[in-house]
This record gives structure tokens, sequence and C-alpha cells, in this order.
């Protein structure tokens, strides 16, 4: 056990002071909706996943696309960005649902805070430290998506480096992990493995909340339902999923969003 892992255990768990209650609904928090914000579809969508039983709503703005070249030939550019961020404004607006979005890069911070009442960091930015320090010193509720390749460890890291900050409004998502499975070959849409176990461990250092993100660490939506159920059953203090009315229509992330029904299903479960 290193050094850091075992101070945890010895005093006491990475611990957390402030009652989220006012975004992250306990004792159960559901947040859903469309990986992105694809055009004014998002005001209506919102109140449709409102009604699936969702109390947040997620949408990306700003999005880090994995090949920038390929995914802007549709015109997109990596989200809809401030018209995006507009366009969020109102969905909360008339769904009345707090907004849980992405902010990438530091200079964007005071934009995003306009209408996000969570701010998700993206896997690709999570041990991005100067955008954790800035979050830190905010004091919104941040979702923190773990690294594909993050340790235990590193988690807590990542996660303390906000709340040094005096940020204590924090959640950790769980999404999926660098892993190559063996039935890749036969769905490939699925870039990660389920990282299940992790809501176990992670429980036993610290009491910030995991919410777990059955969308990209399933990239198939036939297997979100079962790892929904799963990851609830393990203890998770709530789910992030993306939906979509027409899933397989989704701009960004299609074979992982699931419909309206499925969603209010896991959400009724
Ligand atoms: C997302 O939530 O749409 C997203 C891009 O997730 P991640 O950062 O986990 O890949
Ligand atoms: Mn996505």
């Amino acid at each position: 056990m290193n050094e850091y892992i075992q101070s945890l255990k010895n005093q006491n768990k990475l611990n957390l002071s402030t009652d989220l209650s006012s975004v992250y609904q306990w004792p159960y928090t559901k947040i859903a909706g469309p990986c992105s914000v694809e055009g004014p579809s998002i005001i209506e969508i919102s109140k449709e996943i409102k009604k699936c039983g969702a109390n947040a709503f997620r949408a990306g703005a700003y999005k880090p696309c994995t090949f920038p070249i390929i995914e802007e030939k549709n015109g997109w550019k990596e989200g809809l960005k401030e018209e995006g961020l507009e366009l969020l404004k109102e969905a909360k607006a008339q769904s009345g649902l707090p907004i849980v979005t992405e902010v990438m890069d530091i200079r964007k911070i005071e934009e995003i805070d306009c209408v996000a009442d969570v701010f998700q960091v993206g896997t690709r930015n999570f041990q991005n430290y100067s955008l954790l320090d800035e979050l830190g010193r905010h004091n919104k509720p941040v979702l923190l998506k773990r690294g594909t390749w993050a340790t235990l460890d590193e988690i807590l890291g990542a996660a303390e480096r906000i709340l040094v900050g005096g940020n204590k409004n924090i959640a950790i998502c769980l999404r999926g992990v660098v892993g190559m499975p063996s039935y890749r070959h036969i769905f490939p849409s699925i870039r990660w493995a389920p990282d299940l176990m992790m809501i176990l461990a992670l429980k036993q250092f610290t009491n910030i909340p995991i919410i777990y993100d059955p969308s990209h660490s399933c990239g198939n939506r036939d297997f979100v339902p079962g790892i929904s159920k799963a990851a609830k059953a393990l203890g998770c203090d709530g789910l992030i999923i993306e939906a979509h009315p027409d899933p397989n229509s989704s701009i960004s992330d299609p074979d992982q969003a699931i419909d309206y029904k499925t969603l209010k299903m896991i959400f009724d479960d």
C-alpha cells in the first residue's frame, strides 16, 4: 500500500463536509441527456428527460473530439459552444432541471458558469491541474470524470486537488477504463471496460459521492441497463446516462445512447 493510501487508511477517509443535496439529489442522483447539445431540439429533449425521472440534465456544448479532422467534417466542430450554452439556458428554464456540462478550458469557466449547475471535467482533462486548481477556487459542484488510465490513488489525488482549493462540492464519476475486452471484435463500438469494482474500492477511502457512467463504460446501448443495475447494487450514489430521442442519429456517441423508454425503466428501477 503506498504512503498516500496508507495515510487515508490510518487517519480518516478523504472527507467532504458539504451537503450537496442542492444539485446532487440524495439519496440517488439521476443525470441524463444526450452526449452533445445538437441544436434547438435540446429544449424539448430536456423536458422529456425530466419525465423519464432525471433530476439533472447533461449535454456538452464544448465537446472534445478524439479524431478532430474526421469529426469536423460534419461542420459541428467540437460542439455548438456559445450557441450550445444559450440553448442549455433555455432548456434549464423550461425543464427546471439543473445542468451538467463540460468545461475543457480555464478560459471558458466564467462563460460556462452562467448556465452550468455542475462543471463536468472530462476524462481527457482529469489530470489537467490548472483546470482542477481553478475549479477548486469556485464553489460550484464539479463532476470529475476518471481518466481512463487512472489508479485508485490518482483518482483521490485529483479529487483532493479540487478540495484543497476550497471547493468541497465534488463527485467522482467512473466511466470505464482502458482495456481490451475480449468481446470488442464482436461489438466494435466498445472502447472501454466497465470499472465497477472501483465503486467498492473508492468507498473504502472516501465519502465523496460516486456517480457511475454506464454509457461510456459500455459503449454499446445493449449493456447500459445491466451495468446501471450492477453499479446501483454496488452502492454508487447516482448514474449519468446518455439518452436521445433517436439514439442512432446522435451526432456523438450514437451507439451507446439509449431511448427514453429504456431510460425511464432504468431510473424507475
Ligand atoms: C461525455 O460525458 O460526453 C464525455 C465526453 O465523457 P468522457 O469525458 O468520460 O469521455
Ligand atoms: Mn459522450
